[in-house]
């Protein structure tokens, strides 16, 4: 048996093609057609109006933050459990993120523990669609709305998820996405930021590259700071060949999460991530955490799996636990038993878009093998 990845990107389409053509009609910067066309479909995709395309996710939240205002002073909250690029993003702007615990099951913000955090400085609620499952935004906008808050949807491994229905992008004000290597669809690095709303969508715009004014003159006269985001060209190409297949990719990736929840959920000691009818995962990543019951540490047990060439990566460290961020001012005390288990006992497994039926059913015989030998 080869060796299998936690994930690698699949570029099984027209990715060569759209991109020679950039080269070949000289049109490689940020200006040109592949630009505006994978704008226009991502959002269509995304059931949102408009689509503005950036450098990498960490922008798309970044420039998200300071299109809806948020500065020095204002509060964000936001789930414990995610990249840390989530956090990051609102420092950029002096915004001070607020953590709040995940749901034991769903591993999704726990919107029970919101309306305790927030105070007269709360401006936003962030939430991420962890591992391609969409939070519970019924709840989210219920409380956004009875407190006038905005809502940041970091959508960043959910590209085509839905939530009653709606894709994911299009659950808050504004969605944000990643498309690095691991994620649904990538570009090798990139972002896309989606909204249905015209004023947002025109801040986004203008910030992105560096308040140059939308339409008036080219003067170089500046009224705001701002950045340069822009997506060029050849990425965007390689982007649009992508989105052409992502249904392809998420019926694979739907077929085997769903195959790996049905199989692991079998297995006495290890608990799966619990997807809530209302979802429709893509299944970005399939994670395990390990019972008490089992007699190995993390490590060993990635070892173990090392050594039948399965490959796994442990789940991200909560965000209370990140010295950048207490340094940064926000505050780690308070209760956050479940991210501190997934970081403590969760592992990622095996859940690229051109994994087969053969390999999941390998990699949970292994599983179902360690847990047995140790428990
Ligand atoms: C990947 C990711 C990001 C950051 O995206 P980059 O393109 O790597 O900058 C942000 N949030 C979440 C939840 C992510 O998974």
């Amino acid at each position: 048996m080869e060796f299998i990845r936690v994930c690698e990107p699949v570029l099984g389409g027209n990715e060569l093609e759209y991109v020679s053509e950039c080269v070949r009609d000289n049109w490689i910067s940020s200006a040109g057609k592949f630009v505006t066309e994978f704008e226009n479909q991502f959002a269509e995709y995304s059931d949102c109006k408009f689509g503005v395309t950036v450098t990498n996710g960490t922008a798309a939240l970044h420039l998200a933050a300071v299109a809806l205002g948020l500065g020095p002073g204002d509060e964000v909250i936001m789930p414990n459990f995610t990249m840390i690029a989530s956090a990051f993003a609102l420092c950029y702007t002096g915004a001070k993120p607020v953590f709040v615990d995940v749901d034991r099951q769903t591993w999704n913000i726990n919107t029970k523990l919101i309306e305790e955090k927030i105070t007269d400085k709360t401006k936003a609620i962030m939430a991420v669609d962890i591992f391609g499952q969409p939070a519970d935004y019924d709840e989210i906008q219920i409380i956004a709305k009875s407190h006038g808050l905005k809502i940041i949807e970091d959508a960043a491994q959910a590209h085509g998820a839905e939530y009653n229905g709606k894709r994911c992008g299009s659950l808050g004000d504004v969605g944000c996405f990643s498309l690095f290597a691991n994620k649904l669809i990538t570009t090798g690095e990139g972002g896309v930021i989606t909204t249905s709303d015209h004023g947002l969508y025109d801040k986004l715009r203008y910030h992105k590259n560096l308040c140059f004014p939308l339409d008036g003159p080219r003067n170089y006269i500046h009224e705001d700071i701002g950045f340069n985001y822009r997506m060029p060209n050849t990425l965007a190409a390689i982007g649009l060949a992508q989105l052409e297949k992502i249904d392809e990719y998420i019926a694979n990736r739907r077929r085997n999460g769903e195959k790996y929840a049905r199989m692991l959920g079998e297995i006495k000691g290890v608990q799966v991530q619990k997807i809530k009818p209302d979802n429709k995962s893509v299944y970005w990543m399939n994670s395990i955490v390990l019972e008490d019951s089992i007699r190995l540490s993390r490590d060993e047990f990635m070892d173990q799996l090392k050594e039948n060439n399965i490959d796994s990566r442990m789940l991200f460290a909560g965000m209370n636990r990140q010295p950048a961020l207490i340094k940064y001012g926000c505050d780690p005390n308070g209760d956050f038993h479940v991210s501190d288990r997934l970081y403590e006992r969760g592992l990622y497994l095996p859940s690229g878009s051109n994994l087969t039926d053969q390999q999941v059913e390998y990699v949970v015989e292994k599983v179902a093998a360690i847990v047995k030998a140790n428990s």
